[in-house]
């Protein structure tokens, strides 16, 4: 178990079932989720009492006592996601219902010593206070990490890209004095594409950074394998004996398919490369065909594999959108159904993915766990 899994409880489907319906009568929540009266009654009295339900309005009567509206109060409570990366730190602050009250990247890189520990708990405090929310209602801090993260011992197990291994969630976040919750960026911004994708309860996450990564959910959770490294698309084999990879093997998606492969040696960033390209740069479009090539191999081999819709992230994406008639048309041929496109999916949230993500971990843990005290009571002495 893992707090990415949600539990199936009635509470769950209540609070679902208001996630999605904007308001709803006790009748209709009995009637839609076939649960009983009482059930619906006692499990509304509980959650209002958590301060989580609202009675938003009423029905017009057919005779009797008019009918109450019941919503989510998404305001209820508020949680903060940070995510690690090598050079920078992004901040977002959100609230029960997903929607961004609050972000901010900073530049900063990374190093695994107490300074920069300190720093990213004063960049924290700089940026609740620069939300202005009441801090007695967050429910704490979700941090996502880029690499292997066991959840069991919160621990980053190996990170490439912060050049670290067995370094404990504690050492992170020593200087935080709220709950934290952690896990792997690209589980997190897969879990936060899904969170209000009711439609869709099993996809593919493919996220596209420096690193490539991704995540599978099924059923709504997070599909972890046998040691936590579901979901590495980015070391696929796609190319045999092919370039070398991060990983140090190779032929990897992530030699031919890693933003890096854009931006190296002639571009700091995504940005410039993209800047170039819509100049009309030769050099710049060469480049992008031959990546969309391969990209368009891994994303056909994933949906082969899955058959299920597969959603595109990481910070390639706000640009790859543009270029999705491209992309499709490569990934046409390459199909061996005949399918139609339908299954490709653009991240909706893009670079806040997994910062948004891990927010969620505490929203999440908050609504599906009875034993989560409202954080008001926990933290009253540490805004
Ligand atoms: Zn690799």
């Amino acid at each position: 178990m893992n707090n990415l899994q949600v539990r199936d409880t009635n509470k769950k489907k209540i609070v679902n079932f208001l996630y999605t319906n904007n308001g709803a009568t006790k009748q209709k929540i009995a009637k839609t989720l076939g649960l009983s009266m009482p059930t619906v009654s006692l499990i509304l009295k509980e959650l209002s009492a958590r301060g989580l339900v609202k009675k938003s309005g009423t029905l017009k009567s057919s005779g009797g006592r008019k009918p109450v509206v019941n919503s989510l109060a998404y305001d209820a409570y508020f949680s903060v996601g940070i995510e690690i990366t090598q050079n920078h730190l992004r901040f977002v602050l959100i609230n029960l219902g997903e929607d961004i009250l609050h972000y901010k990247i900073i530049r900063e890189h990374f190093q695994n010593n107490d300074a920069y520990y300190k720093k990213l708990a004063d960049y924290l405090e700089t940026f609740l206070a620069g939300s202005g929310i009441d801090r007695s209602l967050l429910l704490g801090i979700g941090i996502a990490l880029p690499g292997l993260f066991n959840t069991k011992k919160n621990l980053l197990e190996y990170s490439p890209t912060l050049q670290v291994r067995n370094l404990p969630l504690g050492a992170i976040t020593k200087y935080i004095s709220y709950p934290v919750l952690a896990n792997n960026e690209a589980n997190l911004a897969g879990f936060a594409e899904i969170w209000h994708m009711d439609e869709v309860e099993s996809a593919v996450f493919l996220s596209i950074n420096k690193g490539v990564g991704g995540s599978i959910i099924v059923g709504n959770k997070v599909f972890n394998g046998m040691n936590g490294r579901a979901g590495e698309f980015g070391h696929m084999t796609i190319v045999k004996d092919g370039l070398t990879c991060s990983c140090g093997k190779k032929g990897c998606l992530e030699a031919y398919c890693s933003t890096q492969v854009l931006t190296e040696p002639n571009f700091t960033d995504v940005d410039e490369f993209f800047a170039s390209l819509q100049m009309g740069n030769q050099y710049c479009m060469q480049k992008w065909e031959t990546y969309l090539d391969y990209l368009a191999t891994g994303i056909n081999n994933l949906r082969t594999v899955f058959d299920s819709d597969i959603i595109l992230g990481g910070e390639i994406v706000q640009y790859l959108k543009q270029y999705s008639d491209l992309l499709r048309r490569k990934l046409l041929p390459l199909n061996s159904f005949g399918e139609p496109l339908n299954y490709l999916h653009f991240s909706r949230y893009s670079d806040k993915a997994s910062a948004i993500g891990a927010a969620l971990l505490l929203v999440d843990a908050f609504l599906s766990d009875d034993t989560i005290r409202p954080p008001r009571l926990n933290y009253s002495d540490s805004a």
